[in-house]
């Protein structure tokens, strides 16, 4: 990989996001050249810490976080880092911050090229891109890019709040907004499976698909979150980003061509054309679900920063329909919760039965495993071994242990994206526009709905009454757990 000159601000440095990630993301770049001679990485929080200790957390981090390292690389690496405690509030921090990156980019000879990465509460968001600007962060030399991780904004009118504040100071094109699932390996697949193989490609269509599954299964409880968790919810946190991202990737048309520019323009008509519900429709499309403990385990009431009385949701199924693109009117069957039965990222495509010459014609179906495997299983009709009878055949395809080991992390391939200029697997504006809309919607039904969430018993897929979603249909889940 080509050597690219750059200066990071990471603005978190001594968080536990950039430990677990950001660093290693930045470790494997400059393993693999992408990172050389010419970076250098400021990390700011309100500790008072020094060079040298900063560097140190950083070389632990590496150890911790990536396999088999070297340790004169590591030590050669962090020599990178440098440390600046910072207060986001305070002007005259950001006029002594901009002193250090000038110093830095004289010596590492960055070009001029400057990478903010917000990775701290995004209450701060907006208060930071306003002082890069007014305090001469942002420059006339290189480029100035900002990365923003999620949640951008709470609802639809907080994320334009914040969006106006970005935009105050950074152009849509050099806002990087951050959906982890973007980098994984499998969905970026999707695209390639779908607009390659004739075999994908010409039956991804309404008329040959009777319904997508989406699924986004965690083993875990909330853990330590809780107090976020409490403002957020199952919908918030992983519907209104990671769901429609994977969803609107199936749903689109086949982009134009494969500019960012154009797979945006994709994603985002399939979006706008999505069906928008009113409390009628929420009440029959949409389920929410709390967990409430087995022999063993606490109850998310029981959880540690949760109140007892919570009516938070931490497990939500529904439909979503889209009124463009090749699957118009093709349900979508959506799920994502906690202290589920097994830990699985998904998307199930099950085919239309083709005919009926033969009783127990089974439907096809295309699943695309994300996590924790990285596999495509295609469940086929054929005949069975000593009878005339069908039988369901699985066709697999997976990467083997040592490739999936080859597989960069999400974080790594999106710093590499970004460091480039793609924009491809960052979340555009429009798209978080029309998304929180969505979910605002069914937010507000909830709160003005006297019933809480259905209890659910840790370790199953959810509350029984997820089965209302399929009202009115065959369908039902592919992976049950
Ligand atoms: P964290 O609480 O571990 O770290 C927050 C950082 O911000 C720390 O470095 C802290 O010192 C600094 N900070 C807090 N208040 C400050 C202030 N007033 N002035 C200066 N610095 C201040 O949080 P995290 O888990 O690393 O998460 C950071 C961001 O990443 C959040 O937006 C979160 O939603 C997002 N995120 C985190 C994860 C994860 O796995 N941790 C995953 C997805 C997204």
């Amino acid at each position: 990989k080509k050597n690219l000159p750059v200066l990071f601000v990471i603005f978190g440095g001594s968080g536990d996001l950039a430990h677990r990630k950001l660093y290693p993301a930045l470790f494997n770049l400059f393993r693999k050249g992408a990172l050389q001679e010419n970076f250098a990485v400021v990390g700011t929080a309100r500790r008072p810490w020094s060079d040298d200790y900063f560097q140190e957390t950083v070389q632990q981090a590496i150890v911790e976080n990536v396999n088999a390292v070297d340790r004169d690389l590591v030590d050669q690496f962090s020599r990178h880092f440098f440390y600046q405690s910072h207060d986001v509030t305070d002007e005259n921090h950001y006029i002594e911050l901009n002193n250090k990156i000038e110093q830095l980019e004289s010596q590492f000879k960055t070009q001029g090229n400057r990478t903010f990465y917000l990775a701290m509460s995004p209450q701060f968001f907006g208060t930071i891109s306003q002082h890069l600007k007014a305090q001469n962060l942002v420059t006339d030399t290189g480029y100035n890019r900002l990365v923003v991780e999620k949640p951008f904004g709470h609802d639809l009118e907080s994320a334009k709040v914040l969006n106006q504040q970005i935009g105050d100071s950074f152009a849509e094109k050099d806002v990087y907004r951050i959906d982890h699932y973007l980098g994984k390996q499998m969905i970026q697949n999707i695209m390639y499976l779908r607009l390659t193989n004739p075999l994908f490609d010409s039956i991804w269509d309404s008329e040959h698909i009777q319904n997508v599954q989406v699924t986004l299964a965690e083993s875990l409880g909330v853990e330590n979150r809780g107090g976020y968790y409490e403002t957020a919810g199952a919908l918030r946190d992983m519907v209104q980003n990671h769901i429609f991202q994977i969803a609107s990737q199936v749903a689109m048309k086949k982009p134009v061509s494969l500019t960012s520019t154009d797979i945006h323009q994709a994603k985002q008509e399939v979006l706008n054309s999505i069906q928008m519900y009113d409390a009628d429709d929420v009440n029959r499309f949409f389920v929410r679900g709390q967990y409430a403990g087995n022999d063993s385990e606490n109850s998310y009431r029981e959880e540690e920063q949760v109140s007892p009385e919570s009516t938070v949701e931490t497990f939500v199924a529904g439909k979503l329909l889209f009124k463009a693109g090749p699957l118009q009117n093709v349900p979508f069957y959506i799920r994502t919760g906690k202290k589920l039965a097994q830990k699985t990222t998904r998307v199930d495509l099950v085919l239309k039965s083709s005919h009926d010459l033969f009783e127990q014609n089974q439907d096809n179906v295309i699943s695309i495993e994300i996590d924790p495997e990285n596999k495509l299983t295609v469940t086929l009709n054929g005949k069975q071994l000593s009878q005339t009878d069908l039988s369901s055949l699985q066709m697999k395809f997976a990467y083997t242990k040592d490739e999936v080991a080859q597989i960069p992390d999400a974080y790594e391939k999106l710093f590499y994206d970004f460091l480039i200029g793609d924009r491809t697997n960052f979340v555009h504006w429009h798209e978080v526009k029309t998304t929180w809309d969505f979910i605002d919607r069914i937010e507000k039904t909830w709160q003005e709905d006297a019933q809480p969430p259905f209890a659910y018993q840790n370790g199953s897929m959810g509350p029984n009454e997820v089965s209302r979603i399929f009202e009115g249909t065959t369908d039902s889940w592919v992976f049950k757990g």
